[in-house]
């Protein structure tokens, strides 16, 4: 059996939200989703968020050429020696300095120490919703499908 987790992280890789503004989230979320769905997670470090199985491609962000897996997994190894404090490299397609939080993941994928993680949400999180989120946590929010 598979399953599909919505993973809802800030695009800032280092934001945590306060418990006040956690608890408005969870309240929110359950007036959408079985509250036994919803987890929220914060861990120490920044972590890479994954979408599981429909991890395919890594695309620049700058000129849009994609990144060869290797060398992305490469500065992804090298950028966890400091736990992720730093996630700016040397593009090899146009030589910008760049984060690996801002690449094109297909899917979406980022790099974050808080998420909120949805199992087999039954409806959909639509934009309106998502914008209240933000609007709760104050910080800009990426929607990450990930497949097991
Ligand atoms: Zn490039």
């Amino acid at each position: 059996m598979s399953d599909t987790l919505l993973k809802i992280i800030p695009t800032d890789s280092t934001y945590v939200p306060d418990s006040l503004s956690e608890n408005k989230c969870r309240i929110y979320l359950q007036t959408l989703f079985d509250a036994n769905h919803v987890t929220f997670l914060a861990t120490q470090d920044v972590e890479f968020i994954d979408p599981g199985q429909n991890f395919e491609h890594v695309f620049c962000n700058v000129c849009a050429r994609e990144i060869n897996l290797g060398y992305w997994e490469e500065k992804v190894d090298s950028a966890s020696i400091n736990k992720f404090n730093d996630l700016t490299f040397l593009t090899p397609c146009c030589g910008n300095r760049i984060s690996l939080n801002s690449l094109r993941y297909e899917w979406p994928a980022g790099f974050a120490r808080f998420s909120i993680q949805i199992l087999n949400p039954n409806v959909v999180l639509t934009d309106q919703a998502l914008q209240q989120l933000q609007e709760i946590l104050n910080t800009p929010l990426r929607k990450i499908w990930a497949h097991y």
